[in-house]
C-alpha cells in the first residue's frame, strides 16, 4: 500500500469511527500528523453528509437501490407462470 492509499484508508476508517486507522498507521509508517489528518477528513467527510467510497458502503448502497427499484417496479401482467 503506498502514502496515498493509506490516507485513503485512514479516510474511510475516521468515516466509520473505527480503529482500522491503527494498523494502516504503523504498517505503513505514516506520520501520526497525517494519519490524524487523514482521519479528520474522513470524519468531517461523514458529517458534511458525503458518500464513503469504500467498497462495503458502496455495496451496502447498491443493495439498497436494487431493493427499492425492485420493489417499486409492479409486477408484469402475465409474468407469473404456472
Ligand atoms: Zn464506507
Amino acid at each position: 500500500m503506498n502514502r496515498k492509499m493509506a490516507f485513503e484508508y485512514i479516510k474511510i476508517s475516521g468515516y466509520h469511527g473505527n480503529s482500522d486507522w491503527v494498523r494502516i498507521y504503523s504498517e505503513n509508517r505514516i506520520s501520526r500528523a497525517r494519519a490524524d489528518e487523514a482521519y479528520r477528513v474522513g470524519q468531517k467527510a461523514k458529517i458534511n453528509g458525503q458518500k464513503c467510497n469504500c467498497w462495503e458502503c458502496k455495496e451496502a448502497l447498491s443493495n439498497k437501490e436494487q431493493k427499492w427499484k425492485h420493489t417499486s417496479t409492479p409486477l408484469k401482467k402475465g409474468a407469473q407462470t404456472a
